[in-house]
């Protein structure tokens, strides 16, 4: 690629690491941002960067939000009794949209994976076990239907029944190894349904 300017080169390549942007993606990306107008570039840029700025873990639910408690969390009409368990806040969003779903979350931020070195200390489970010590009556646990999404469920069932608390887990209605995002509402509210105790 150098027969674009050094500046070019670095922009494609910096917006080649970014998820789903190939080579050709990023250069596209790259020759729109140059031909956008200084305003809404800095308009982008600065988006961007307040959102780094500002966006942190929720105190509660480990979701990523802008303020202390996250908007779900700090609502009374939200059922604080049920948790449902998901791995990131994308899959979080994707329950939110169905609309149907009144109890709170806990964003895990990964799932267990012994093949790439992840244990349980690496993902929010610590801050889970603290939540359940207070008024909760039922762990929903909605981690994806892969390996990973498995041993966790496997895990969380193992770590929260002696506590008495009810342990479910949706439906197997989730396609194997199904990122929860990109499933259909339809799909999501039936495997929510259909959960079984652990
Ligand atoms: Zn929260």
């Amino acid at each position: 690629m150098d027969y674009y300017s050094t500046k070019i080169t670095a922009l494609i390549e910096e917006l080649s690491r970014l998820p789903g942007i190939g080579a050709k993606s990023a250069g596209r990306l790259a020759f729109h941002l140059l031909n956008m107008p200084q305003a809404d570039v800095e308009r982008l840029t600065g988006a961007v960067l307040e959102a780094k700025r500002t966006v942190r873990y929720c105190r509660q639910c480990c979701t990523l939000t802008d303020s202390e408690l996250c908007p779900i969390c700090q609502s009374p009409s939200r059922d604080q009794a049920q948790i449902m368990v998901v791995e990131n806040t994308r899959d979080l969003a994707a329950y939110e949209k169905t609309g149907k779903y009144n109890g709170v979350y806990h964003v895990l931020h990964g799932a267990i994976s012994p093949a790439l070195g992840i244990g349980p200390a690496d993902i929010k489970l610590k801050e889970l076990m603290q939540r359940l010590q207070g008024d909760v009556e039922e762990v929903i646990v909605a981690t994806n239907s892969s390996l990973e999404g498995e041993t966790t469920a496997m895990y969380l069932s193992k770590l929260i029944k002696p506590t008495g608390i009810k342990v479910t887990r949706i439906a197997s209605g989730v396609p194997v190894g199904g990122d929860l995002e990109y499933i259909d509402e339809v799909t999501l509210l039936r495997a929510l349904e259909g959960r079984t105790q652990l």
